[in-house]
């Protein structure tokens, strides 16, 4: 075993009816005591945080009941004309990411094409699968519906010789694409209708990432997938609910195939869906190709590689799949429980940093026009080894325009025409007059301060002021492109109804501004996060930052201001 310390930090696995399952074979002596998973993913896209799900279970399985355990990474490329190395280096970079290490077990579907094509004339020479000449429309004809049995295939009765002799044709490029197809025969009266003399083997002539022209006839997914576990020596196959139906399939496969090393089983969990995202890699593959976000790690995607670019940690993604735990039952999760797992991680890790995402400038004008100070923030208050830094302080400053009301609403406590405010970590000040461009928008603020307000003092003879807002020096600030994400979605199930998902985009999902933000952020490196004061946590962008002129993307707000939004 080699899996990474890293992944063990997570919170002890919480008992669900996979662990109970597993825990009983033990306690039976099933399987010699060994736990063998793996985690089988097609490379045909880039990971989503469903697949964080089936990940940690995986994983965390082979972690949980070490030494005798394991969990292998293996690609299920059968079906090469949807997939491409790039997916498998960003699949393998994904799951590392997240924690987790398959160490020697790295396998591929297509080491077996050999093998499986082995077990094919087996269960030919069995009489237990027959090569049939339907075209596709009539073998959808001859399956019959979910009410009425099927049809036995006119080509269901051929001897093993001539069975033989096609398969071996197939395999020699004797026939065109699609013209024949392997079956297993076994019974078109069945009721679960994917027992109804089932695809084993398709003819076509498509390049594989791998094992390039060998091969014209690739293995169906349905029929590789249990001999490659049986192969390696699985003992469980956990897999998503819709495949409880291929099931039976599956064990009639270890069942008819001998020579196997292993002999599985599969079980099934509810996936995970979350709202206001897809999760499809059909449709995550169409945002890309179209262009409706830049690449599938575009940080609003709902792939581990845009979590990742955005700012999340593996800790809080494995965290959440804790969280979300395991169950039989198909739901879909609130995006907000997401979202305090990432909140609750970064409020310990994160330092504290002043940015201002929209300036307005504010003159103290009885500062001293020379003068620079140097004021001590605490880099993280949630962190007492995490020590302070020096913030400079001159007479001009930037606000966030959101702090000042030219006419302040009931309720707003900030700055405003003659009203008092304090300044993080500094002193109060009071506006005393509002400078306009001519057009009419704010050009700059004239203020005072009172040098007796430091250290949260109380301005003598007047109220204390009731808001506290975050600033930086003007002279000192560094500029800086933020990028604020938002729900790639204006509604909670795009892909719910009939409507193409793509009409329910949000054309709000990324807003970029030109900050302001404290010198001490010039020289952010890739991958820092900050909790930008009274905003939200950000990251610097790996792929577009650079020093001095940092990038920015937002991770998360500080609070769920989408709860309220979606309340109206
Ligand atoms: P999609 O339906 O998103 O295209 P997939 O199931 O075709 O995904 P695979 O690459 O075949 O993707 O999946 C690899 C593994 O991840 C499978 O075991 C699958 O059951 C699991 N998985 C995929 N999506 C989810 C999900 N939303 N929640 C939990 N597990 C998932
Ligand atoms: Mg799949």
């Amino acid at each position: 075993m080699s899996q990474t310390d890293n992944a063990t930090a997570t919170s002890p696995a919480k008992s669900d009816f996979i662990r109970d399952m597993i825990a009983e074979d033990l306690q039976q002596g099933r399987n010699d005591g060994w736990v063998v998973t793996r985690f089988p993913p097609e490379p045909n896209g880039y990971l989503h945080i469903g697949h964080a799900k089936s990940i940690c279970l995986n994983f965390g399985l082979a972690l949980e009941n070490a030494p005798k355990a394991r969990c292998h990474l293996r690609f299920d490329d059968t079906n090469p004309i949807k997939e491409d190395t790039e997916y498998v280096e960003s699949i393998m970079e994904d799951v590392k990411w997240l924690g987790f290490d398959w160490g020697q077990h790295l396998f591929y579907a297509s080491d077996y094409f050999e093998k499986l094509y082995e077990f094919a004339e087996q269960l030919i020479t069995k009489g237990l699968a027959y090569v049939c000449d339907l075209s596709p429309d009539q073998v959808r004809e001859y399956r019959g519906t979910l009410t009425e049995p099927g049809k036995n295939s006119p080509w269901r009765d051929r001897s093993v010789e001539e069975n033989l002799e096609l398969f071996r044709k197939m395999r020699a490029g004797e026939f065109a694409d699609g013209s024949r197809i392997l079956r297993a025969k076994i019974d078109m009266a069945h009721p679960n209708i994917t027992m109804r003399d089932p695809a084993m083997y398709r003819i076509m002539r498509a390049h594989h990432h791998r094992t390039g022209d060998a091969w014209c006839i690739y293995p169906m997914y349905d029929y590789a997938h249990p001999l490659s576990d049986a192969l390696e020596s699985i003992t469980h196959s956990l897999c998503t609910l819709e495949f409880e139906d291929h099931r039976p399939f599956y064990e009639w496969l270890i069942a008819n195939v001998n020579g196997l090393p292993g002999s599985p089983y599969q079980r099934e969990f509810a996936r995970l869906n979350l709202n206001y995202t897809v999760m499809s890699k059909r449709k995550l593959l169409r945002l890309v190709k179209e262009n409706h976000v830049n690449g599938w790690d575009d940080p609003r995607m709902p792939t581990i590689s845009g979590f990742r670019r955005r700012g999340y940690t593996p800790e809080s993604i494995r965290h959440f799949c804790s969280t979300i735990g395991l169950t039989k039952f198909k739901g879909v999760t609130d995006y907000a429980v997401l979202e305090h797992c990432i909140r609750d991680d970064l409020n310990k890790r994160a330092l504290r940093a002043s940015a201002v995402l929209r300036p307005i400038k504010v003159v103290i004008e009885n500062y001293g026009a020379d003068r620079v100070e140097e004021l001590e923030f605490p880099n993280n208050p949630e962190d007492p080894n995490a020590g302070v830094r020096m913030v400079p302080m001159c007479n001009e400053i930037y606000i966030d325009a959101d702090d000042f009301m030219e006419e302040p609403v009931d309720g707003f406590h900030r700055l405003a025409p003659g009203r008092e405010v304090r300044l993080k970590m500094a002193f109060c000040i009071i506006c005393k007059e509002v400078v306009k461009n001519a057009d009419g928008s704010i050009k700059e603020l004239i203020c005072t301060y009172d040098e007796s307000t430091r250290h949260g003092k109380k301005p003598e003879g007047r109220p204390k002021p009731k808001g506290i807002i975050h600033w930086v020096s003007a002279r000192h600030a560094v500029d800086a492109e933020v990028r604020l994400y938002d729900r790639l979605f204006t509604v909670e199930s795009p892909d719910a109804g009939d409507e193409d998902f793509l009409q329910f985009l949000n054309s709000a999902s990324l807003e970029i501004v030109a900050a302001k933000v404290e010198p001490s952020l010039a020289i952010a490196g890739a991958g820092a996060r900050y909790q930008f004061e009274r905003v939200g946590y950000f990251y610097v962008d790996p792929k577009d930052s650079v020093l001095g002129r940092p990038v920015f993307n937002r991770t998360v707000t500080l609070k769920d201001s989408w709860a309220k939004v979606a309340a109206k």
